[in-house]
């Protein structure tokens, strides 16, 4: 079946058609400055159609899906003929609260469930609607289903979610860790599985989602028990621009000194730290191995406190399923930077792994990185969010 996947921000829609058959992606793109002037980039992947941008004003979201759909079906360019070819609509919905532990067929209740969660995520979960509406408005007929990054970690135990503040925060706002990036959390941890021929019942896992935005998990024998991204994305590793953990105090300090506001305070904690803040020098991992390799000592020590604190987290999570058979890492650092990976594993020898460096080469494909005498299989497994939401989509339409 073919599914439109659709990932909608405020100003920005993601875009991919997958058929759900071969898991091939046939046509994908992105509308850009929704609401400000606009561009649509589109690219017919079955037919190697290269990109194209065209610059045209996209006045609201509704807008952009019209775009979109002309796109999937012009006579010259489209992957698809008519509309009827899309059997579903696959929506990434960022927040889902405690209201959805796997992913729905979006209908009138759900929207409003959705809606009702959105303080939790008053920047996305608004925006993740837009695209639900604007479908709903344009394809009428042809079923939605939304899929939610904090799903998957519905099944923590309340000793990993509670946070130790009073407990009537919990009851009356619901502030507990709810984590994200559940969409490629579970995906890693079940393709992995059945990668080694494994039922993922067997097996106590560690995902490393490592990218711009970046969290671990625990996933023992299928169920994520623990994750390192809180009440929002902002808590745990650090992150290319996020600071991740850090004492609460320091809100109040910066503000004090810098003479800002709380909300001031976050902007700087979600914006300008992590390794970009450490480094001054990028969020990007590239510069910062070119900045180290030219040496800059800054970024060197961006990589070191990045690194650190994944490794301590491996160990939290070894500790938190007592054992652990396979790490995962994913996601653009971890697919795709063989040195930042090494600088983790180097913390990892007390588990009885030893890296192989030759096999620690790749980009962006599979590959066991650990030796094979290695107590503790690690791999590089490339996530596949979309993917991962047109399957959810097909499994709930079908
Ligand atoms: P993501 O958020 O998963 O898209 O990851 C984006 C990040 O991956 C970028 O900001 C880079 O830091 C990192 N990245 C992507 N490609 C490479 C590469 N070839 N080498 C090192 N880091 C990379």
């Amino acid at each position: 079946m073919n599914i439109l996947v659709i990932n909608c921000g405020s100003s920005s829609l993601k875009f991919q058609v997958i058929d759900t058959e071969t898991s091939n992606v046939l046509a994908k793109g992105l509308c850009e400055r929704i609401g400000i002037d606009g561009a649509i980039t589109y690219e017919n992947v079955r037919d190697n159609g290269g990109k194209n941008k065209k610059e045209v004003t996209i006045e609201d979201h509704k807008k952009a899906i019209s775009l979109v759909l002309d796109a999937l079906t012009d006579a010259e360019t489209g992957v698809i003929k008519s509309l009827d070819e899309i059997g579903a609509v696959g929506h990434r919905i960022v927040h889902g609260g405690e209201k959805f532990t796997s992913s729905v067929i979006i209908n009138d209740e759900v929207i409003e469930a959705i809606r009702e969660v959105s303080d939790l995520a008053p920047l996305h979960n608004p925006a993740n609607l837009t695209g639900v509406m604007a479908c709903k408005a344009l394809m009428p007929n042809t079923p939605m289903v939304g899929v939610f990054d904090t799903a998957f970690h519905q099944t923590m135990p309340a000793k990993a979610y509670m946070y130790a503040i009073p407990k009537s925060y919990y009851d009356e706002y619901k502030i507990r860790r709810y984590g994200f990036h559940g969409t490629s959390h579970s995906f890693v941890s079940k393709q992995i599985a059945a990668y080694l021929g494994k039922s993922p019942e067997d097996l106590k896992t560690i995902v490393c989602h490592l990218g711009n935005g970046a969290s671990v998990s625990a996933v023992k024998f299928g169920k994520c028990v623990d994750t390192s991204m809180g009440l929002t994305p902002l808590e745990g590793l650090v992150m290319g621009t996020r600071s991740g953990d850090l004492d609460p105090a320091v809100i109040e300090y910066i503000a004090g000194k810098e003479n800002l506001d709380a909300s001031g305070v976050l902007n700087i904690l979600n914006k300008k730290s992590g390794v970009q803040g450490l480094s001054g020098v990028s969020s990007d991992f590239r510069d910062l191995w070119k900045g180290k390799d030219e040496g800059n000592e800054d970024a060197a020590l961006a990589l070191d406190v990045w690194a650190y604190r994944v490794a301590k987290y491996i160990g939290a999570y070894t500790a938190a399923m007592n054992g652990v058979d396979v790490i995962c890492f994913t996601a653009g650092v971890g697919e795709n930077d063989p040195r930042s990976r090494a600088l983790v594993m180097d913390y990892l020898g007390y588990l009885g792994i030893t890296l192989d460096e030759e096999a620690n080469n790749v980009r962006g494909e599979i590959a066991e990185i650990s030796t094979k005498d290695s107590k503790v299989k690690v791999y590089v497994y490339p996530t596949n969010e979309e993917l991962a939401i047109a399957n959810e989509t097909y499994a709930l339409v079908k």
